[in-house]
């Protein structure tokens, strides 16, 4: 089996996972790694990932030395979450005629928040005859995709409502920060008006992405965002809060067709939800014929997921037609477990 070439953009938490996983993959071979951080330039790979065996791939602040065709077929980009910042990016790796899976959160579906970029990166992808895909757990999967194929047994679907209920305990201050995390209630509402806490990012995307599939007519999306404020002390590696301050975000996004509405996702993220007996789920409840309820206790692990989905869609961008890709353009994603996933998925 000829082993799919990927290029590994971007070395956080997600980019290193992704590394890691796709070394256990027999149809997958890194073969390169691009950062912009000085203490990883010119290290290898496999030092900067703590992986305990060097891996003789050096990495570079410099992605024209080596993205060439010839030598890779596909880029993973684990770098930011908006489309204006990867738009760059995305042309460049286009130009070098290589296929890019993107976990930029907008990118999933990005004619949602940026019309005009999204028009922009089709025309470039369909240019240079390559796929641009954006993927994630969320969203990308939990409150989108995973819905939209529950709803293929449904023979009619009235309304949907869906929810993820995470715990924030592993994650640094930057993105409880963007949370609002340890927050006074008025620091809360401040924040949320001047755009510092943003809550969640995707609803734009997951709303829109259903709405297609099912051919629902969104014409208005909503979003609020709530504090969820503790009653008890709570606290974290990174972070000790006193009970009457705010433990996380309570952030809901509501589809309506004129006036009705027919979507809501929630998604409170929140620090030690166990504190106060808050179960951590994913939660799909679809209202129509027939009904279906969906639960899965805990939730799926974000991080871990998103890595999953990343490396699993590799064969199926492949193989897809030139041009920005949904996930609902593509077949349904499974785990890369032998040669079978690679060639009959190809
Ligand atoms: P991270 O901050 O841990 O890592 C990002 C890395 O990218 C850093 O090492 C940084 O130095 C590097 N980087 C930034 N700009 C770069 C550039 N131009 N060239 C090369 N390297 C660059 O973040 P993460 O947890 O790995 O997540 C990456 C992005 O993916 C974030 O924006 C995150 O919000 C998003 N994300 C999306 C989903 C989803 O469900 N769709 C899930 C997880 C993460």
């Amino acid at each position: 089996m000829k082993r799919i070439r990927v290029v590994q953009w971007g070395l956080g938490a997600m980019g290193g996972g992704m590394v890691k996983l796709m070394l256990e993959k027999d149809g997958l071979q890194v073969v390169g790694a691009i950062e912009t951080r000085k203490d990883y330039i010119g290290k290898d790979l496999g030092d900067v990932i703590e992986l305990g065996e060097k891996l003789n791939i050096k990495i570079t602040d410099n992605p024209k030395s080596i993205l060439k065709k010839s030598d890779v077929d596909i880029v993973i980009l684990a770098t930011n979450s908006f489309t204006r910042e990867v738009v760059d990016t995305l042309q460049l790796i286009a130009e070098a005629g290589i296929d890019c899976i993107t976990i930029a959160e907008e990118m999933v579906v990005p004619e949602a928040s940026e019309p005009d970029l999204a028009k922009t990166i089709d025309e470039f992808a369909k240019r240079h005859d390559v796929t641009i895909l954006g993927t994630g757990i969320n969203p990308g999967f939990v409150l989108d995709s995973l819905v939209i194929n529950l709803s293929g047994v449904c023979h009619r679907v009235d309304r949907i409502e869906a929810s993820r209920l995470n715990d924030l305990s592993s994650f640094g201050p930057t993105l409880l920060r963007s949370q609002g995390v340890g927050t006074s209630v008025a620091e809360f509402k401040a924040g949320v008006s001047g755009g510092g806490i943003a809550g969640h990012i995707g609803f734009n995307e997951s709303i829109r992405m259903i709405s297609d599939a099912l051919g629902l007519g969104v014409d208005k999306i909503e979003e609020v965002r709530e504090p969820i404020v503790s009653n008890t002390d709570r606290e974290t590696k990174y972070i000790k809060i006193k009970a009457g301050m705010v433990a996380g975000c309570r952030h809901t996004g509501i589809g309506f067709v004129n006036g009705k509405e027919v979507i809501r996702l929630i998604h409170p993220q929140q620090i030690c939800p166990e504190a106060e007996k808050a179960e951590t789920g994913d939660y799909i409840n679809i209202f129509g014929a027939p009904d279906i309820k969906m639960s899965i206790k805990p939730e799926i692990p974000g991080g871990v997921g998103t890595i999953g989905l990343a490396v699993n869609m590799i064969p199926l961008v492949k193989r897809a037609s030139p041009g920005i890709k949904r996930m609902i353009d593509l077949p349904i994603p499974a785990c890369l477990m032998g040669p079978e996933a690679y060639i009959r998925r190809m």
